[in-house]
């Protein structure tokens, strides 16, 4: 065996991603001492599942191997950015449970950019362009065709200066003059035919104010801040890998810390679109109630919708690190959730679509008081109290006229559990004029009591409220938000709003155990039977709503 299969079975039993194996022979050849990576999203939105993806990506690396994380605004386009998006940007990191080295801005290095770029055109590899948008991409070619050479490509190092000086300050117009790095317009990648270093924008930045009136393009930029901050591995997504080449270039022209960059392939969710511009549509054309609705992929909509920061990192280690475009089941989100609320989360019970079950040999108004464990896996962890009564609801489909085999809860002559209470049987089924079912008269066994009497199994146990302790609260039942699980394969000619799901969200009433307001654990509690809650914002002290996180399983009956 050599030694390069070797290592790399080792690595395979280690479970290693390539970028895990990169930062291990980096740290191991003595390239670093340590790393550093860093999380650049532009303020220009809010953040969403696939940055999520990509924090815990590199705040998750930094952490394993003892390095740091920088919190970096890619702030270069004054029109389209916010304080109110850095600001949230800020708490969906921290809650997803990180912490950055240190928080910076591309801004807090324009004028260092800046002077890099006099550097360039001194070194004749800038030049200003008179150019217009039209015609700069006219002159590119195409992956065919060289391009043809800007008439104002082969100005003086003296013209250069004092035209990109008169640029800065505020001399012309958006769009008349542009900076352009001078290499090469017959390259076959098409990035290194003169690409645009800077543009001048009139407009106000959320940081700069008024100071700057050109702002760097992304490829001059972003290699050289990694580069300032001293990054030793820029991960981004694959569609950048195109970028890397003229990313070394400007680095390696410049002379400055080398720092590389690595490229994984981003987040693709089934039933989910990503793009913040298209976020931003749904948001401003109130498809949703906001970037927060939860049944947004936005960060903020997430834990509106009572995931948690364990949830969606357990997702992100799932997912793993790769290198070609795929598409994540967004059953796999769903099913990291339910493993981690299954484990913590506080159950109650509440019913969602009410029958009433009245007990005919139960004495008028007395009441019974329950012990049940507020999560079954420490069932001597602390308990609620769960009051019982002769007049009861249950979920209308527990309950079956003419049930078909195997179908173990209640039933005409039947018997079925009431959770940690009595085994009940149907004795009659009330109707009104319509046919509808309004009330089950039954009777109780006494001896059935949980720790009193002999312990009798009957093959169907279901959940109920006593109705004159029941609270009503507002249950939002999500769903997927669209329709189709390829969004981003949809047919030309159709629009991504087309498949918008009609049903996302249903909003009901249900009535729950006194229990539930009490609760003050902070995550979401489990309906028994029914699925993961959490309580939202927009509850009052008259009516708590809860947002259905998911459900117990897929394909559970109650949806
Ligand atoms: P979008 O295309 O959704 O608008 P963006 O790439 O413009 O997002 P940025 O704010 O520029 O958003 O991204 C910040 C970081 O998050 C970048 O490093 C980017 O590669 C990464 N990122 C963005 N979307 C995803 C995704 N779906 N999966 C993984 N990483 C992502
Ligand atoms: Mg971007």
């Amino acid at each position: 065996m050599t030694t390069e299969t070797a290592v790399r079975d080792v690595n395979e039993i280690r479970n290693l991603n390539f970028l895990e194996e990169i930062i291990e022979n980096d740290l191991a050849s003595g390239k670093y001492e340590s790393i550093m990576t860093r999380f650049p999203p532009e303020p220009n939105g809010y953040l969403h599942i696939g940055h999520a993806k990509s924090i815990c990506l590199n705040f998750g690396l930094a952490k394993k191997y003892g390095g740091k994380t920088n919190l970096r605004f890619d702030d270069t386009n004054p029109v389209k950015e916010d304080t109110e998006y850095v600001d949230s940007i800020k708490e969906d990191i921290k809650w997803l449970g990180f912490e950055w080295a240190g928080e910076y801005y591309a801004s807090d290095y324009f004028e260092q950019l800046y002077e890099w770029a006099e550097e360039l055109i001194k070194k004749g590899l800038a030049y200003v362009d008179d150019q217009s948008q039209e015609e700069i991409r006219a002159g590119r070619g195409t992956v065919s065709t060289p391009g043809t050479e800007s008439p104002y490509r082969n100005r003086s190092v003296e013209e250069n200066l004092r035209l990109f000086r008169e640029m800065r300050d505020g001399k012309y117009a958006d769009g008349e003059k542009v900076l352009r790095a001078k290499i090469d317009m017959a390259h076959p990648n098409m990035l290194f035919r003169d690409p645009l270093m800077y543009r001048i924008i009139h407009a106000s930045h959320h940081r700069t104010g008024d100071k700057w009136c050109i702002y760097p393009m992304y490829d001059y930029a972003h290699g050289e801040c990694d580069s300032i901050e001293h990054i030793t591995h820029s991960i981004c997504t694959l569609e950048f890998d195109v970028h890397r080449p003229l990313y070394d270039w400007f680095i390696e022209k410049l002379g400055i810390f080398p720092s590389h960059q690595y490229e994984f392939a981003r987040l693709n969710l089934t039933y989910t679109v990503m793009s913040k511009r298209k976020l931003l549509e749904l948001v401003k054309n109130g498809y949703v109630s906001g970037w927060d609705d939860p049944r947004m992929p936005t960060i903020c909509g997430i834990r509106r919708r009572g995931y948690t920061p364990e949830s969606i990192r357990m997702f992100a280690d799932k997912v793993g690190v790769a290198k070609r475009e795929n598409i994540i089941d967004l059953q796999l989100m769903e099913w990291c959730v339910r493993q981690d609320l299954n484990e913590r989360s506080n159950r109650y019970m509440a019913v969602l679509d009410p029958v009433k079950l009245t007990l005919t040999d139960w004495e008028p108004g007395k009441v019974e008081w329950f012990e049940a464990p507020l999560n079954p896996a420490s069932p001597d962890g602390p308990c609620r109290r769960v009051p019982f009564t002769g007049e009861l609801y249950i979920d209308r489909d527990d309950f079956m006229e003419e049930p078909p085999k195997k179908y173990f809860r209640l039933r005409p002559g039947g018997e079925v559990r009431l959770k940690y209470a009595y085994i009940v049987k149907c004795e009659e089924v009330v109707k009104d004029s319509e046919g509808n079912i309004i009330e089950l008269k039954c009777t109780h066994d006494p001896a059935s009591r949980p720790g009193g009497g002999e312990w009798r199994k009957v093959k169907g146990t279901i959940h109920w409220v006593s109705v004159p302790h029941a609270v009503k609260v507002e249950a939002r039942i999500y769903d997927k938000l669209f329709t189709e699980a390829q969004m981003g394969q949809i047919p030309e000619g159709k629009d991504y709003k087309d498949y918008l799901n009609p049903d996302s969200l249903k909003v009901q009433d249900a009535f729950a155990e006194p229990a539930l307001l009490e609760d003050n654990s902070g995550l979401a509690v489990q309906f028994e039977r029914i699925g993961y809650f959490f309580k939202d914002p927009d509850s009052t002290p008259e009516k708590a709503v809860f947002n259905r996180t998911t459900t117990l399983k897929d394909s559970f009956r109650i949806e």
